[in-house]
């Protein structure tokens, strides 16, 4: 396995907080990072060693402040595959092109999962308005149409609760090509994060109870009172996907569990929120992991130290940061974002108990 050295530089695409604790975990073992994104002042450009800002098209920038680095990593799913394919011949990409080619489309993921033999949730494809009374009369209401391209954190989502709505969401999507997927009267949602090593070596996080509102994550914690069979499912499941894209790094699969069925929502080619908590709460955290996966080392055990409860500070929460450090055992984490907006995730706090 061919390791890359400690001192040299990765490149990240992406500056946000995850990029932050992507480039902090690498500090620790002695790499250096170098963010590329369109932002100004992105919350991992505190942290990291170097930040260039440019558009992610912008190939010559990019490969003129990159000539250095040893791998290339991504912190965020929707940065173009075709510049993430294109600097495949700078340096290594990790996860590869394909993982992120797959992800960022709903129709592709949903089918890679089924032919690997996942289950999810009814959905068809939708091209056109016509396409979406099709889609509705197989499928039925309640439903969720979401485009099939750049949604995130419920963005880009309009649910139906009954057939006349249909104009209302076509619309909502701005006419967007989209699935329809049918409403899931889940029992949980639960996410596992797998981090699978150069040599196909893996450590997994979860199965992680994930809480939603308003399609952002709210909270996480592990571990679930699951059946050994749901828990069984959500691990194979990952495993698979991972395993069947070549995959390197932390790969993020969100799933329902509805009784013992297990279903895919959706996956991020990358380290996800709902592992935040395994920096105070896993013997490695995921971003550790991300880093010795990219870097071809052996990876370090996942296990978690004790229960584990993650809340995200959105928006306004982020005011009261100074009342939760007044209880002396949770972790409180801020990502150093100037201005507080609605929706906007500005830190996170994980309790360890
Ligand atoms: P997504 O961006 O696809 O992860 O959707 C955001 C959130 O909307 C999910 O975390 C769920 O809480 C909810 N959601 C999405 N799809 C469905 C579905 N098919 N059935 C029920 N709830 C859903």
């Amino acid at each position: 396995m061919k390791v890359i050295p400690t001192g040299s530089t990765i490149g990240i695409l992406g500056g946000g907080q995850l990029g932050r604790m992507l480039s902090m975990a690498a500090a620790q073992l002695g790499y250096r990072s170098h963010i590329v994104c369109p932002e100004a002042n992105p919350p991992a450009g505190d942290v990291a060693a170097d930040v260039t800002t440019c558009a992610y098209e912008d190939l010559d920038t990019i490969r003129r402040v990159w000539r250095d680095v040893a791998v290339i990593t991504y912190e965020f799913e929707n940065v173009p595959v075709s510049t993430a394919a294109a600097l495949e011949d700078l340096a290594p990409l990790r996860p590869n092109a394909r993982a992120l080619e797959i992800a960022q489309d709903r129709v592709r993921e949903k089918s890679f999962a089924t032919e690997l033999g996942g289950d999810a949730a009814p959905w068809a494809d939708v091209a056109s308005r016509a396409d979406l009374a099709t889609a509705l009369h197989m499928i039925g209401t309640p439903a969720i149409l979401k485009t099939r391209r750049m949604g995130y954190d419920g963005k880009g989502q309009a649910r139906i609760a009954k057939s006349d709505e249909a104009d209302e969401a076509w619309a909502d999507v701005q006419a967007a090509p989209s699935i329809l997927e049918g409403f899931v009267p889940f029992d949980r949602e639960i996410s596992v994060l797998i981090a699978r090593g150069l040599d196909g070596a893996t450590a997994l996080y979860g199965p992680i109870e994930n809480t939603h509102v308003g399609g952002i994550l709210r909270s996480s914690c592990t571990p679930v009172p699951l059946s050994p069979v749901v828990e069984a499912r959500a691990f194979d499941l990952a495993r698979r996907l991972a395993d069947a894209l070549e995959y390197v790094g932390v790969l993020g699969v969100e799933m329902f569990v509805l009784g013992e069925r297990v279903l895919l929502n959706e996956m991020a080619p990358r380290v996800h929120n709902s592992g935040h908590w395994t920096i105070e709460g896993a013997v490695t955290s995921q971003f550790e992991n991300h880093i010795r996966a990219i870097c071809g080392l052996p990876l370090g055990t996942s296990t978690t130290i004790g229960a584990v409860e993650m809340r995200n500070l959105i928006g306004d929460d982020a005011y009261g940061w100074h009342a939760l450090l007044a209880d002396p055992t949770a972790h409180v984490h801020l990502y150093g974002k100037a201005e507080v907006r609605a929706g906007r995730k500005m830190g996170h706090v994980t309790w360890v108990r």
